[in-house]
């Protein structure tokens, strides 16, 4: 596989192959750009069908780790690391060991925190061959209500850009998935005096925000189509599709999930119809900027810094309406000139 020529390569400085015989590890640590600070991303354990899989996953996830890290206004780069394997079968003590040991020698280039099939015990293993992690249990704590937080902020610039309004009192907002940013979301949502239509397939989940928030339960299947003013994704990614478009009643798409759209070009499609879609990566970096503050963690100031999701997400809607050119495509420019202007600095 010829790796400088991967789409997904997208000029990374430094890509990392890692293997530790004895404990049985296989990672791949990526560090997109540092322009900005060192590269900070989580760390993905997955049984990938290839090691071609693993790479592009992990290069993926790292550039977005970038335009994350810049549109939030961070001085740290983008980086990702993925270890191959099962998580429910091949975790030891041996392997986190040996990833961390990776992750020390590399000086801070890259600092690692949990992702997908990774949880905090993990990260406590790592972070006894290192001290390059981020949210380890007992310091900045769950990152999810302060994601929701933002997304919430964020719900209100889109409300205010597109439907002139400051508040949400009787708003219709459907909310798909209610772990553990939607809960929280259908919270903020709720204590402002929005309706909520939500789903999740854990019916556990549907009822808590049924009897708390007197939200209305749909069908999975059915949360496209209702008839609301914001959808909100909040489960998995690539809800944005052509099968779903269709469907969708609301002017707003705004909420947690990672990559949204299955592909960029639903972002044109969603503007063509005239839906407001927030890029996910800058309405969801509640959590990462929380746990940028965690040394001497101040949880008014990590507030205070995800207040700006606002702010940052009106100037990519005021662009977007400006040129005609949909939102997704406008965050995605003004986080590379962001961290262009970092390198001449
Ligand atoms: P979670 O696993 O706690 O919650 C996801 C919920 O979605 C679960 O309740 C699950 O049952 C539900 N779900 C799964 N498939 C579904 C389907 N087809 N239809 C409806 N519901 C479904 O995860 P989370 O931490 O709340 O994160 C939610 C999303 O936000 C994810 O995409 C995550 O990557 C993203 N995100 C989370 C954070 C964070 O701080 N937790 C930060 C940034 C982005």
């Amino acid at each position: 596989m010829a790796v400088f020529n991967l789409r997904a390569y997208d000029d990374h400085e430094q890509i990392v192959f890692c293997r530790d015989v004895e404990s049985g590890l296989k990672a791949i640590i990526c560090i997109h750009n540092t322009n900005l600070g060192p590269a900070v991303g989580g760390c993905r354990m997955w049984d990938y069908n290839s090691d071609e899989g693993a790479l592009i996953d992990a290069l993926r996830l790292s550039r977005g780790m970038t335009y994350k890290n810049a549109m939030a206004g961070l001085q740290m780069g983008g980086g990702k690391s993925v270890i191959i394997g099962n998580s429910k079968t091949m975790k030891s003590e041996e392997l986190f060991r040996a990833f961390g040991r990776f992750v020390e020698k590399l000086s801070g280039k890259y600092i690692t925190a949990e992702d997908v099939g990774i949880n905090p015990n993990d990260m406590a293993i790592v972070n006894k061959e290192t001290n390059y992690v981020l949210g380890l249990e007992g310091k900045s704590g769950d990152p999810s209500p302060v994601t929701a937080y933002g997304v919430y902020k964020g719900i209100k610039a889109a409300v205010k850009h597109k439907l002139g309004r400051d508040d949400l009192d009787g708003l219709k907002v459907a909310v798909q998935g209610l772990g553990h940013v939607g809960y929280y979301l259908c919270k903020h949502l709720n204590d402002e005096g929005a309706k909520l239509v939500v789903t999740d397939i854990n019916k556990e989940n549907v009822d808590r925000v049924v009897n708390e928030f007197g939200a209305v339960a749909v069908d999975v299947n059915e949360i496209y189509s209702q008839d609301v003013d914001v959808y909100a994704p909040c489960a998995l990614g690539a809800t944005i599709n052509d099968t779903t478009i269709p469907h969708i009643k609301a002017s707003i798409v705004a909420g947690a999930a990672n990559n949204q759209l299955a592909e960029d070009r639903h972002g044109d499609i969603l503007l063509s119809k005239g839906i407001l879609y927030a890029p996910d990566y800058v309405i969801n970096a509640g959590g990462i900027i929380n746990v940028s503050f965690e040394e001497n963690y101040n949880r008014d100031a990590a507030l205070e810094k995800v207040d700006e999701i606002y702010g940052t997400l009106t100037e990519v809607f005021e662009a977007s309406k400006l040129s005609g050119r949909p939102t997704n495509v406008i965050a995605d420019e003004l986080a590379r000139q962001r961290v262009a202007a970092a390198k001449n600095k």
